[in-house]
């Protein structure tokens, strides 16, 4: 019998942190050894499993990381920009997995999770739905095939509770799409229009983000010639696509070399 893998949720008390909690209960060689959430957080002192909906599995949400990651082989992280830089270099120091779901980082922070991967396995990925990583291929794809004379325009739409925008997986699909031609995404993408834009440059590489109710994640990639169109669309309809994908990705990673891999290394898409 293979041993169990003891893993920990940070944001445990967040929308994904929850249902990271039920992805791992319901897999036979995985258990929930940690559980933690910000400080003042008011899920602090709560059983993670009966804040998941499951019932009580004995691991108390705990405001102090370290403890917790002493006592784990992966660590799942869907939380913020700060506390996910934060936890990087715990998680290297404890040498643990760290999968990173968390979205709105910058340049300065995906600098310095490159750095921290020097020394740990961290698997991130903006997206870790096996549809989304797929998409993205087919992205680069049609990028590639169709050339700039296509203008290529990414639409978005969450939930109204979403803090960054455009999404992580737009700029996922906008990545796919920029290394299809051969660009640079960032000096190739416009993230905003308003007012007197003028008419639109060949070869950008458009974002637009909309906002409202409970929506999972939506992206359209539109490839738009003269005469034909061409949209590309993925919809998550349950947060369990992506709280699987990390589940996958931290048995993945496990007797990996230190590194920073994405969800298209552990789905064998690269
Ligand atoms: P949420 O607001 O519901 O949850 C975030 C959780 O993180 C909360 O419990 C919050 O208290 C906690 N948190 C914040 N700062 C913290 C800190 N310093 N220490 C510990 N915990 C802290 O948000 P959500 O909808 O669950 O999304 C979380 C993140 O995951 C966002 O960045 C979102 O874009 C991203 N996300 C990624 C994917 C993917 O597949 N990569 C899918 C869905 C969401």
């Amino acid at each position: 019998m293979s041993e169990t893998i003891r893993v920990a949720v940070v944001g445990v008390g967040g929308r994904m942190g929850q249902a990271l909690v039920r992805a791992i209960d319901a897999q036979p060689d995985m258990r929930l050894t940690g559980a933690v959430d910000r400080d003042g957080a008011p899920v602090l002192g709560q059983d993670a499993g009966v804040l998941a909906g499951l019932g009580p599995l004995g691991v108390i949400i705990d405001a102090d990381p370290l403890s917790v990651f002493a006592n784990c082989d992966a660590v799942l992280d869907f939380t913020a920009p700060a506390a996910t830089l934060a936890y990087a270099e715990l998680a290297a120091q404890a040498r643990i997995v760290h999968v990173i779901g968390t979205t709105g980082l910058t340049d300065d922070d995906e600098e310095k999770i490159a750095a921290a991967a020097r020394h740990a396995r961290i698997v991130k990925s903006g997206n870790m739905s096996l549809g989304v990583n797929l998409l993205a291929g087919l992205v680069h794809r049609a990028a590639a095939s169709l050339g700039p004379e296509f203008d290529l325009e990414i639409v978005e739409m969450h939930h109204r509770h979403k803090v960054d925008a455009p999404s992580g997986t737009a700029l996922l699909l906008g990545q796919a799409a920029a290394a299809g031609r051969g660009v640079d995404l960032d000096e190739k993408s416009v993230r905003v229009r308003d007012g007197h834009t003028g008419p639109r440059e060949e070869g950008s590489i458009g974002f637009a983000t909309l906002r409202g109710g409970s929506v999972v994640g939506d992206h359209t990639v539109i490839l738009a010639g003269e005469g034909e169109r061409i949209e590309l669309t993925h919809r998550a309809q349950d947060r369990t696509v992506f709280a699987n994908g990390a589940v996958r990705a931290a048995l993945w990673g496990i007797d990996k070399k230190p590194g920073l891999y994405s969800m298209a290394d552990v789905l064998g898409l690269t």
